[in-house]
């Protein structure tokens, strides 16, 4: 069947339309720009948001798949983790969608969306592959074998803050636009990455080799601002050093875990694996050790519909249980399973 899934977790209002592991359309409102000048999102304005893009976003990618609201024979959607009014309004509209069509509903984790993503580029994932999640509110390293039926190992994870919310946070301070990270990315071009000798966290040979620490390097970031202000701050260099950091640490990491576990596959997932340094490094890195790499392409790197589309035709396929139309939001949902209602044996 046709898979609709829908994204609301945030502050991307996304649809996206799969079947058979194949990419029909998908269509993505943001706004983004709504919360530009507060810094960071607001939960009340995304949720509104999302009430007002939804049905359009869906329409937009039937269009652009040439299918009609008949043809969908499936709906998945983000029950978390995310904001929760904004988890509520893409829940509610799938609800709707799913009972009103009569076809099955299916609740997805976000990050399993995230993994999924790569799927609609590149095909299956192989079994076992190691897989970096890099976004806003995540830094993890996981072992994943059948994404729609066995456990997800946690291999490491950020102890403070993520990877995101680091190039977030230190943009603010740079003086950067909101969102930090692709600001930071393009500052960093005209920079040099050697210019500040930024810690790497949790590098050292008696720390966790999986585990990451970002909120040490956003202050020595901030410092390092600080102490710059009399003379004009060198933001291009500041940009280039932070990204080139964060990209040593992440990159090393996962290359490590590769190895250790004798895992011939990285995938790299997550809006900061649309990051330019994370995925030149990463290039490099799985070159020298002899290891695949996947990353999706940019646009399927941040928040969209059609990765939970493709979570959704992963579980239809495999034979999940559906969910019951009482589905509920989960905005702390723990990484275990893509489906996030319970999935019958198959
Ligand atoms: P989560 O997936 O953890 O719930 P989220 O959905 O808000 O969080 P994503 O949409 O996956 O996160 O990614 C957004 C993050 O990616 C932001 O922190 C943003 O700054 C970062 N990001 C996007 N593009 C880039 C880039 N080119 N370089 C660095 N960071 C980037
Ligand atoms: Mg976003
Ligand atoms: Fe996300």
């Amino acid at each position: 069947p046709v898979v609709l899934g829908i994204e609301s977790s945030c502050d991307e209002t996304g649809a996206g339309l799969v079947r058979e592991g194949r990419l029909l359309g998908h269509a993505v409102a943001s706004s983004m720009a709504e919360h530009a000048r507060f810094g960071g999102v607001v939960p009340e304005i995304a949720a509104r948001a999302h009430i007002h893009a939804l049905t359009p976003v869906v329409e937009e990618a039937l269009a652009g798949a040439g299918l009609r609201m008949s043809d969908i024979g499936a709906v998945a959607v983000t029950t978390g983790p995310g904001l929760s009014g904004a988890l509520q309004v893409g829940v509610s509209g799938a609800k709707g969608l799913a009972y009103a069509l009569g076809v099955p509903l299916y609740g997805v984790h976000h990050l399993a969306g995230h993994v999924a993503a790569d799927t609609l580029a590149h095909g299956p994932l192989p079994d076992p592959c190691v897989v970096l999640i890099v976004s806003g509110g995540h830094t993890s390293l996981l072992l994943v074998r059948d994404l729609a039926r066995d456990p997800i190992v946690h291999l490491g994870d950020t102890l403070d803050d993520a990877a995101g919310e680091c190039f977030d946070k230190v943009a603010r301070v740079f003086g950067l636009p909101y969102p930090g990270g692709p600001a930071i990315d393009r500052a960093a071009r005209a920079g040099n990455p050697g210019a500040v000798p930024f810690p790497r966290p949790l590098t050292g040979p008696r720390d966790d080799p999986y585990a990451f620490s970002f909120s040490g390097l956003k202050t020595a970031a901030a410092r390092w601002a600080e102490s710059r202000t009399a003379g004009g701050l060198p933001v291009a260099d500041g940009a280039a050093s932070l990204q080139e950091a964060i990209a040593d640490v992440l990159t090393r990491k996962a290359v490590a875990a590769c190895a250790a576990y004798g895992v011939g596959t990285l995938v790299v997932v997550g809006g900061v694996a649309a990051n330019s340094r994370v995925r030149a490094l990463a290039e490099q890195r799985c070159a020298a050790a002899g290891i695949t790499l996947r990353v999706p392409p940019l646009g399927l790197c941040t928040d969209n519909g059609a990765m939970i589309a493709a979570v959704g035709d992963l579980l239809v396929r495999a034979g999940a249980e559906p969910a019951p139309l009482e589905l509920s939001i989960d905005p702390s949902a723990p990484l275990e399973y893509a489906a996030l209602h319970p999935v019958a044996a198959v």
